[in-house]
């Protein structure tokens, strides 16, 4: 049975690399935390090749941010009439416009963030994670050859697709999705710690997998069974 946390919704900030998407799956498993992430709604939407996929797939293999207008309407579809309990938000917001954005959404489909959490971990040790990375091209969930491998080799412990590297793993990509990070999430990161230091939270994200799980789940607040 899923357990509630007294933090309802969260976004989880950290660079590529940083294992905040290991860290939302099992939050989402253990909390039944609903994961939003755009950097998967777009991979998504690539495979399908529909209008969104054509116009951000050079985008994506280039490890460049898409523009935010699509980052709106891809949420906008995904948030839209479904219930917004519980969500986590994994790659967004990504600029100062989508920060403005999230408060757009919070208010038209009332819901509030109570958590910012930034899963902190140098640059040396993000580029050294992400060369082992594998991706489920199903369901999105994220493995690692040697610090999170999947029970079968090559194969999702969920829905027994075969992984997949992610294109923009290469690593000639892996350096442009730091600096655009970089570039990016110090803004992001200090207008939050500013304005709402009650709601956000740094993590180690350099400690052991089930460490960086212990400290979110510390400070996400106590846990109660549900019902
Ligand atoms: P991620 O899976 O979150 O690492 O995202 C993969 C790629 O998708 C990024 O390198 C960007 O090209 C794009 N992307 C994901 N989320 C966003 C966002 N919120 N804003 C702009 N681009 C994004």
């Amino acid at each position: 049975m899923p357990q509630t946390l007294s933090k309802k919704h969260i976004v989880v900030f950290g660079r590529p690399g940083s294992g905040k998407s290991s860290l939302a799956d099992r939050l989402s498993e253990r909390f039944g935390f609903r994961l939003v992430r755009t950097g998967e709604l777009l991979r998504q939407a690539v495979r399908r090749r529909d209008a969104i996929g054509l116009r951000v797939e050079a985008s994506l293999k280039a490890g460049a941010l898409v523009p935010d207008a699509l980052i709106f309407a891809l949420l906008e579809q995904s948030l839209g009439g479904r219930d917004n309990v519980n969500l986590l938000f994994d790659g967004f917001p990504r600029t100062m416009g989508q920060v403005a954005l999230l408060e757009k959404f919070e208010s038209t489909l009332a819901f509030a963030i109570d958590a910012y959490l930034d899963i902190e971990v140098s640059r040396a040790e993000a580029v050294r994670r992400m060369s082992g990375r594998r991706v489920c091209p199903r369901c999105g969930a994220t493995y690692h050859v040697v610090n999170q491998p999947p029970r079968v080799a090559e194969t999702c412990d969920h829905d027994g697709a075969r992984l997949e590297s992610r294109p923009d793993d290469d690593p000639a990509v892996i350096d442009e999705r730091q600096r655009v990070y970089e570039e990016h999430a110090g803004p992001i990161l200090a207008y939050y710690r500013d304005r709402m230091p009650g709601k956000f939270y740094v993590i180690n994200g350099e400690q052991p997998v089930d460490a960086v799980f212990s400290d979110t789940c510390r400070a996400l607040g106590p846990a109660g069974l549900d019902g």
